[in-house]
């Protein structure tokens, strides 16, 4: 069985706050989904936003996913890095020209266009450079994540993806465009997504879409069903690897694939999420009129997840040895009420000094980290390299 391993032991000359890795169980996550990419022949890239770190790029890079980049600079990180440049592929709702040159440069597998000017820019700028862009179009498809309203990508309201009442509009576009090789469509609902339902839904949404461009005479090679698969924040230790088997069985179940269509996921969290913890000490027990407060040397400039979007991390006292348990509001040294990891929360009698683990932060944890306060910048402590 896999496990996150924490070791403790080795802990005592860090100086906190710092980013711990476990590389182990990283490599397993990793293997699990490059066995169920294999076994259903599906591609599946990285969605590098979630974590950028040179170490954890390397690693996915030797697991075989390709990378999906949301800016020029994560572009070249990963081509930097030795991804294959056939797997990576590009999307955001604003590419500038710069980027746009950037990922022609390096011959990318293709972009995923959200924009009917977008489409335009590029081939414009393709045709200048000489090259041909491979595009897909990112479609809003218009179904509800139900997760947090933040992460919420695939609805009309949101500013992703193209509407399908553009559809046609865009494929005139594009079939006028001389630097632009069409290769299919792409969506993303959101992140965070842990009602299989939503993935259900969105395999009858591309099945509808997939269905209109072939009555269209339209070919679509590509399929990217994007990302979004959640891991369990509450209990990171049981379920350290997210059960990818029953994600990719929905997609394997109800899309209906056309001879010679390859499907292609971009998940980002589900691969990172759980290996990474971010390690701090107590600094201050303070007991307030209403509440007791833990007042940690770790705040949002290092994890921004809870300010950001009230986003729940289990916390954990690492050192603490008391029976008696306490209830206690987990707080950061930042000067903003919102710098709050959690609130009465029960923990171990807890005293300064004690270690404290905030786990499931490898996803968007160090990435969106911050100098705010003029901070220093996290420590960065892999399980291998200890
Ligand atoms: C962020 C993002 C992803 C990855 O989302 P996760 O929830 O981390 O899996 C995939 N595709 C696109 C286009 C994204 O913007």
């Amino acid at each position: 069985m896999a496990q996150l391993n924490i070791p403790l032991e080795k802990f005592g000359s860090i100086r906190t706050p710092f980013y711990f890795y476990d590389v182990a169980l990283l490599k397993e996550t990793l293997s699990e989904v490059a066995r169920l990419e294999k076994a259903h022949h599906f591609d599946v890239h990285y969605a590098v936003k979630a974590n950028v770190n040179d170490r954890i790029l390397e690693i996915i890079n030797e697991a075989g996913l390709g990378a999906d980049c949301v800016s020029g600079n994560e572009v070249s990180r990963v081509i930097g890095i030795g991804f294959p440049s056939e797997k990576v592929v590009f999307a955001g709702v604003g590419k500038t020209d710069r980027e746009i040159e950037t990922a022609l440069s390096h011959n990318i597998f293709g972009f995923n266009c959200e924009s009917i000017q977008e489409v335009q820019v590029i081939n414009s700028i393709a045709l200048n450079n000489n090259k041909r862009a491979n595009v897909s179009i990112r479609i809003n498809p218009n179904v509800d994540a139900k997760t947090h309203k933040h992460i919420t990508t695939g609805l009309e309201e949101n500013k992703f993806g193209i509407n399908l009442t553009d559809l046609d509009a865009v494929l005139e576009v594009i079939k006028a465009s001389k630097g632009i090789d069409f290769k299919g469509l792409h969506f993303h609902i959101g992140s965070q997504v842990t009602d299989m339902s939503r993935f259900l839904e969105l395999c009858s949404r591309i099945n509808d879409v997939s269905s209109l461009l072939e009555q269209k005479g339209i070919e679509v090679e590509h399929i990217n069903a994007g990302g979004g698969l959640g891991i369990d924040y509450h209990d990171p230790h049981k379920n350290c690897i997210p059960n990818f088997a029953e994600y990719f069985n929905v997609f394997n179940k109800n899309l209906k694939l056309k001879p010679g269509q390859k499907l292609h996921f971009e998940l980002g969290r589900a691969i990172v999420g759980q290996c990474g913890v971010l390690v701090s000490r107590v600094l201050y027990e303070k007991a307030g009129k209403k509440k007791n407060f833990l007042i940690l040397d770790a705040g949002m400039s290092e994890l921004m997840r809870p300010a950001l979007y009230q986003a729940y991390h289990l916390i954990g006292n690492l050192t603490s040895k008391s029976m008696e348990q306490n209830e206690y509001d987990v707080v950061g040294p930042i000067c903003e009420t919102t710098d709050s990891f959690g609130q009465n929360i029960l923990l171990p009698k807890s005293s300064r000094g004690d270690l404290f683990a905030i786990y499931s932060a490898g996803a968007y944890g160090q990435v969106l980290s911050n100098r705010y306060n003029l901070r220093d910048v996290p420590e960065v402590i892999y399980s291998d390299r200890i």
